[in-house]
């Protein structure tokens, strides 16, 4: 039995917990076993109809009068119930850093092996029952390892953007049970937990999932120059980002980096302004489809990594830029 935890916004689930799905239900279709899915919240509910067609069966929300915010201790309890009630041998999460965390706790109240970052699973073959060969990313993606995960539970997270979230066939298909599962949580779960939430200015584009970023580092000189990069997103549809220099100085929150300690990222396009192009800034952005870079130095690892480079002052460069596509658009829809 394969369990796959899934993470979700108001019932909206999130692109990489599908990715996660995509990866956990191949591996149930190899094992031929069942193929359940835990969320968390009484708002979960609302995402089972979008499980179904990954080849979800049963969906065990997981509720409590105290688990109305982020809690990993305590989503982890209610995991773990849902683990043993079920008899789970393998669990699946996205390798988001809630997806992390929360298994990390379900492991060890488990005693039982992780492996994050996946970007493969396969059961030994004759061993539906044993161990899981797993290939994972390590040292921030630039290096895969095989690796063995043996034990009664089996936890493994997936590299968010690793593989592309898949239907199954519509013979695996199906309409989802809704379980509800009240966890026994005690104090001491709930001692590590989200209390208050701001809400980003992006418009509603999360970052991982935008499908253009506008990205900015130190090359971007302060907290202000960034009005232009959000200006240039915001005519795109797409979402700012930005490096570590630019979080460390204080000129973004970190909730915007890209990066090995930051968020992982795959638009079509990614525009890097004033970014040399660190390997820890790389390893969050290797999965743009692709790159435009806007930098002074034609020598900067970003330029001669990128699709297109813009050789200059990115502020001369993006108000350029963005003249010209309100320009354009005037030309295409009479709309000043
Ligand atoms: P710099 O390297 O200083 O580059 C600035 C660039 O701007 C240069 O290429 C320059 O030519 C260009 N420039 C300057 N002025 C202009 C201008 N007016 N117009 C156009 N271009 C201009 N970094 C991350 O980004 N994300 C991470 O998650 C991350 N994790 C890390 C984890 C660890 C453990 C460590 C050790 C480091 C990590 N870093 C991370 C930091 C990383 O190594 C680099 O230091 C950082 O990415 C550099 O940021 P930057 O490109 O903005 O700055």
């Amino acid at each position: 039995m394969i369990v796959g935890f899934v993470e979700h916004e108001g019932g909206q689930v999130l692109e990489a917990s599908l990715q996660a799905i995509t990866l956990g239900r191949r591996l149930a279709e190899q094992l031929g076993g069942p193929f359940h899915a835990v969320a968390v919240g009484a708002d979960a509910a609302a995402g089972a109809d979008r499980l179904g067609p990954f080849g979800v069966t049963s969906v065990h929300v997981v509720d409590h009068e105290r688990l109305d915010a982020f809690a990993p201790a305590a989503w982890a309890q209610g995991l773990v119930e849902v683990i043993e009630a079920v008899g789970a041998a393998t669990v699946v999460a996205a390798g988001t850093e809630r997806g992390n965390e929360v298994m990390a706790h379900a492991g060890a109240r488990l005693g039982a092996p992780m492996a994050a970052n996946c970007v493969d699973v396969a059961a030994e073959a004759g061993d539906a029952d044993g161990s899981l060969r797993v290939t994972r990313q390590r040292w921030g993606g630039s290096l895969l390892e095989d690796a063995e995960l043996a034990g009664p539970v089996r936890i493994l997270t997936v590299a968010p953007h690793a593989i592309r979230a898949e239907e199954a066939s519509a013979s695996v298909a199906a309409t989802p049970s809704v379980e509800r599962v009240t966890p026994a949580l005690t104090d001491a779960d709930l001692i590590v937990r989200v209390t208050g939430r701001v809400e980003a200015g992006t418009g509603g584009v999360s970052l991982a999932e935008a499908r253009v970023v506008v990205g900015g580092g130190r090359g971007v000189g302060g907290a202000d120059g960034f009005a232009e990069l959000e200006e240039l997103a915001e005519l795109l549809g797409g979402a700012v980002g930005c490096s570590r220099v630019a979080t460390s100085l204080g000129w973004r929150p970190h909730a915007d980096q890209v990066g090995q300690t930051g968020t992982r990222i795959a638009p079509d396009l990614y525009i890097a302004c004033g970014i040399s192009g660190a390997m820890q800034h790389i390893v969050g952005c290797r999965s743009a489809k692709h790159v435009l870079a806007i930098n002074t130095d034609p020598e900067a690892p970003m330029v001669t990594r990128a699709d297109w480079a813009v050789i200059g002052d990115l502020h001369t460069i993006l108000p350029a830029l963005v003249g010209a596509i309100r320009q354009a658009r005037t030309a295409a829809t009479g709309v000043p």
